[in-house]
């Protein structure tokens, strides 16, 4: 009897060529053969008469071979099979291309099933190429067809009929990881059943349970892995921190915070007063104010006696940060610096040396704040701005320059919740769903490029009454027919200059330019010393110029819904009334309902779902967070019931029997799913 790491060469009609091919999708052993699954299905289940099969889409009739079939050869290398087939209601003409033998196989008299699209209407209809075979044998036909991802050299007959063997072979000796008590509690099919009907389904009842019980199994693994990440983490104790007077901190800022502000600083300070770490991630909509909770949390570690850090992803953010924060905690008595790539060496060796010394309280900075040198006598609070940009290792490294730290994760990107819950499982979330008072809504246009005379004039109009505008470059990937990114943002940036905006100040910034130089242009728009400024997405991440009403986006088809969100975020921060212009000439008809979410609502969290729902979760953070391993059948945007379900089940399963000594495939299963996905989770 086969075992499931038996080579998949061990399966009739897979020879040495095949396995490399299938070595291509990761499918090397039975195992891997089994759990490949298929992308759709294709119902063939129901037989029409051909006067009633549907004209735009494939679908099912029984039909007699009225005429012997007739061989034509077209020219060199094209050879047609033509027969007529009929039924009560109709004739099918059918055309075959170079599939000669089909002459022989096709008999008068006899009865096929053909599957295809029928051209025409009425009782005399077209098909070519149909999926044939004879009645009865319901290989292809008469049943719910599964159709897989494919690779080349790999067909779907092949994988079909490898796949149906491969189960055959071990559909007795699949092991059950879950429990029995689980999947009796949860009405969920046995392993055997579920992989049999997810490859080859009895009804679309049996598909369900199949899927239900496979999506199940994935979510309930990824909830227990997260959750013992979860009860690791919180048998770790740290010296609880000790009360402080908060209205000091409060009665200096020149606001009030909002009531979500000071929910979320009130979430932190209990975490930071239990006497376990604090692992929180604070999120909240561009400019709803996540500096003032981070503030907050830096004055109370200060207060309790620990160093506090904050790392933000460019420069430009970390000096504005620092802009920010230092005067008014210097005012309050702590010793703040600022650390990053472009502090001249010798002031990076004082302020290592101070923070060493515990002479500096709170130390902003980029990366800069973990390079190999860099020590921190007490460092209690580690807090990282707008998290997606970081690597799991800087922000591991800058938790262990500390002895157990806090941490605070800031993200500006708002992540569905059902996502929220698996990516940050292990995780305590708080959320700023309230922004400061008194801010108008961006008012948001989609228009042609045909619009640019107007779009200028509007630029102008806009200056003309003290304001500054921002225009945002197409994003340019690397092996597109297009000039780089220093190249267009350089370029428009003189057009506008010379041509379009002559009386008016532009300036430009890119991701090339040196840090000092991004820094220096970033400084002259702050303090309206340019009218307008031309830039790559360098801007997306922070910048705050309350002044800028104007956001004009060109080539927004390019952009992802968040992406979008983010750099109109950037406008509105002001008392101004604020515009976002998303120029675009795409029809495509996907692009253009995108865009208009973005003209609807200026809600991070409805259009974060909108991007998920229509781009999947594998795009949702871009290239770089490529899809979530171990999710292969389970689908974050529509199974939130199923989720919840499985990690109800986790919780349960992991309170009766923390270390799983009672399911010891399924504790291995979790390790290996945690091994590959460390880099997604954090
Ligand atoms: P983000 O959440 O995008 O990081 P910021 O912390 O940069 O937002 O805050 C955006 C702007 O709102 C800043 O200019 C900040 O000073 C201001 N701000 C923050 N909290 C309040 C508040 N409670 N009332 C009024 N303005 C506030
Ligand atoms: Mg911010």
């Amino acid at each position: 009897m086969a075992d499931l790491s038996t080579d998949v060469r061990t399966i009739k009609g897979i020879g040495e060529q095949r396995a490399k091919s299938l070595e291509k999708l990761g499918i090397r052993t039975l195992r891997d053969l089994i759990s490949w699954f298929p992308r759709r299905y294709e119902d063939r289940t129901i037989l029409r008469p051909i006067a009633e099969l549907p004209p735009d889409e494939p679908a099912c009739c029984a039909a007699m071979v009225a005429a012997s079939p007739s061989v034509t050869h077209v020219r060199r290398g094209m050879e047609l099979v033509k027969l007529r087939a009929v039924d009560e209601s109709g004739a099918l003409d059918v055309t075959f291309f170079n599939q000669t033998w089909l002459k022989n196989n096709l008999h008068l008299g006899e009865t096929y099933i053909f599957y295809g699209r029928a051209e025409g209407h009425g009782s005399r209809r077209k098909m070519t190429s149909p999926v044939v075979e004879p009645e009865g044998r319901r290989e292809v036909t008469g049943r719910i067809v599964p159709v897989y991802p494919l690779t080349a050299g790999v067909s779907q007959l092949v994988l079909r009929r490898s796949i149906r063997q491969g189960l055959d072979s071990c559909a007795d000796i699949l092991p059950d990881i879950l429990p029995d008590s689980v999947r009796r509690e949860h009405y969920l099919c046995h392993v055997g059943y579920a992989f049999e009907n997810i490859h080859f389904p009895e009804s679309p009842e049996a598909l369900d349970l199949a899927r239900r019980r496979l999506a199940f199994e994935e979510l309930f693994l990824f909830a227990i892995g997260l959750r013992r990440l979860r009860n690791r983490r919180v048998t770790v104790s740290v010296p609880p921190c000790a009360a402080v007077d908060m209205d000091i901190f409060y009665k200096s800022l020149p606001f009030t915070l909002t009531a979500a502000q000071r929910r979320c600083v009130d979430e932190a300070l209990a975490d930071m007063a239990s006497g376990t770490p604090m692992n929180r991630l604070c999120q909240g909509d561009v400019g709803s104010g996540k500096t003032m909770v981070a503030a907050a949390c830096v004055y109370y570690a200060v207060k309790n006696g620990r160093q506090a850090a904050l790392m933000a992803p460019t420069e430009i953010l970390a000096q504005q940060h620092y802009a920010g924060l230092a005067p008014l905690l210097e005012d309050l008595g702590i010793r703040c610096a600022l650390l990053t790539g472009s502090t001249p060496a010798k002031a990076k060796k004082s302020v290592s040396a101070q923070l060493a010394a515990g002479q500096i309280d709170f130390a902003i900075g980029t990366h800069a704040l973990i390079t190999g040198g860099v020590a921190y006598a007490n460092l209690g609070l580690v807090i990282t701005d707008e998290q997606h940009r970081f690597g799991v290792g800087q922000r591991a490294a800058l938790i262990a320059k500390g002895c157990r730290p806090h941490t605070l994760v800031m993200s500006a990107t708002p992540i569905p919740r059902t996502l929220a819950l698996i990516l940050y499982g292990d995780l305590d979330v708080s959320v700023i769903d309230q922004l400061p008072p008194g801010r108008r809504a961006v008012e948001t246009y989609t228009v042609p490029g045909s619009y640019h005379p107007r779009l200028y004039g509007f630029i102008r109009k806009q200056v003309s009454e003290g304001r500054q505008a921002y225009v945002v470059c197409p994003m340019v990937s690397e092996n597109e027919d297009l000039p780089d990114e220093r190249k267009a943002v350089t370029e428009y940036a003189r057009m506008l200059q010379t041509q379009a905006l002559p009386d008016l100040r532009v300036a430009f910034v890119h991701g090339k330019m040196k840090p000092r130089e991004k820094e220096a242009v970033m400084a002259a728009f702050s303090a309206h010393e340019t009218d307008v400024l031309v830039s790559t997405t360098v801007i997306e991440v922070g910048v705050d110029v309350p002044n800028a009403s104007l956001m004009i986006i060109e080539n927004a088809e390019r952009f992802g819904l968040s992406q979008l969100h983010q750099l109109r975020g950037r406008v509105g921060r002001g008392p101004h009334q604020s515009y976002c212009v998303l120029v675009s000439d795409s029809r495509n008809e996907e692009t253009r309902q995108r865009l208009k979410v973005m003209t609807k609502t200026s809600d991070g969290f409805k259009i974060a779902e909108e991007d998920l729902r229509l781009r999947g979760p594998g795009d949702f953070f871009g290239q770089r967070q490529h899809g979530l391993p171990g999710l292969r059948i389970a689908d974050i945007g529509c199974d939130t019931g199923l989720l919840k379900e499985a990690q109800t089940a986790a919780a349960e399963l992991l309170d009766a029997d923390p270390d799983l000594t009672t399911c010891p495939a399924m504790a291995e299963r979790v390790r290996d799913l945690f091994t590959q996905a460390a880099d997604t989770l954090n």
